[in-house]
């Protein structure tokens, strides 16, 4: 028989397994709080359940929380975890520690089919999706797991292209039998799959950022090749018109790269774009890589593009990357995996 991993599975998804045994919901509860709030990777070491309980998990799960495989630390103390599965996926988790805030940036598949110019990962190919559970464990298995008080959805990845383990991830995460961080900590990004913003919106409370890039629909179609199949107008149609609650937050992401997509022209796109929405916006430094001729926008204008989306009425922040010398910022991630395909394959030449 194959035993079923606990990391991943919801409260009432550990009763459906332990109720035909005479165990009660509390009982679920408790596993569950114990493998997510807690880590706990030995099922012997499950608190406030019975012998008997421990004995029959035993027989047919494992706990599912498994350990990175390396880990890097940036100057600036921002930590980059590599991890691999049984079946060999790689990915990439990066924790972002902030005075009082310590965010998990989450993967949500090895690589990643979307194709955007900028991305590392996009090069590095797509290997797989990741299960809930295999998302949830790059929370509750770092060594900080207990300090955690955000997670994105910006590692490697489209996560509205792996939507029902994410959602689940989401559910998991911000359960009172999860982690319980409030949804108004966890942050799901992407370049936007129709139908997939449709449904998440519906299905769940956690914030949503849309990487826009460019409010031109020519211009984005180079950078994110996803507009030619889901254009960006009618994504941020669908997000102006979902009635948002209180706190949720609805943003785009926009990388500032030096005359490219950094004209007054595209800052008035941007304001027409945008406008009576509720929709902010937040304004990414650029990484080139590689050959890449580009270079990002100059600290002024990206706070000339911040000021005049302000001054008409739309919030905005400059945001700061994290982790660059170890290339756990946003775009670089599976940059070492590359490294790493290439020495091998420069050694199988060699031998
Ligand atoms: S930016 Fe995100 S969606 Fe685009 S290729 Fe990279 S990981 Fe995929």
């Amino acid at each position: 028989m194959v035993k079923k991993s606990l990391c991943g599975l919801t409260a009432e998804e550990i009763f459906s397994l332990i109720g035909p045994s005479g165990f009660t919901f509390s009982h679920a509860v408790s596993i569950s709080n114990s493998i997510y709030k807690k880590s706990t990777g030995e099922i012997s070491q499950i608190t406030k359940i019975p012998k008997k309980l421990k004995e029959e998990l035993a027989s047919n799960t494992y706990s599912g929380i498994f350990m990175p495989v390396a880990s890097e630390v940036s100057v600036d103390k921002t930590v980059k975890y590599l991890f691999r599965t049984e079946t060999g996926k790689e990915f990439e988790t990066v924790f972002i520690p902030d005075n009082k805030r310590n965010t998990v940036c989450v993967s949500t598949q090895s690589g990643c089919r979307m194709g955007c110019q900028f991305c590392v990962t996009a090069r590095y190919g797509f290997r797989g999706n990741l299960s809930a559970g295999e998302i949830i464990n790059q929370i509750i298995s770092i060594p900080n797991a207990g300090k955690v008080t955000h997670v994105v959805f910006m590692g490697m990845g489209e996560p509205l292209d792996n939507l029902e383990n994410v959602l689940k991830a989401c559910e998991i995460i911000t359960a009172g039998w999860g982690l319980a961080i409030s949804p108004r900590n966890v942050t799901v990004s992407t370049v936007g799959i129709t139908h997939g913003v449709e449904k998440f919106l519906q299905s769940s409370d956690c914030n949503l950022t849309l990487s826009l890039h460019s409010p031109f629909i020519e211009d984005r179609k180079r950078v994110v090749p996803a507009e030619k199949q889901y254009p960006v107008q009618k994504i941020i149609e669908i997000m102006k018109n979902y009635p948002v609650k209180k706190k949720r937050r609805l943003s785009v992401a926009y990388i500032m790269i030096k005359d490219l997509n950094d004209t007054d022209n595209h800052l008035e796109g941007l304001k027409t774009l945008l406008k009576d929405s509720m929709i902010r916006v937040n304004l990414l430094p650029y990484h080139p890589i590689g050959n890449d001729p580009n270079s990002s926008s100059s600290a002024e204008r990206m706070k000339f593009f911040k000021h005049n989306l302000v001054v008409s009425g739309i919030s905005a922040s400059v945001r700061r990357s994290r982790g660059i010398d170890i290339s756990a910022a946003c775009g670089l991630l599976a940059k070492d995996l590359l490294i790493e395909k290439c020495i091998h394959r420069d050694n199988r030449r060699m031998s």
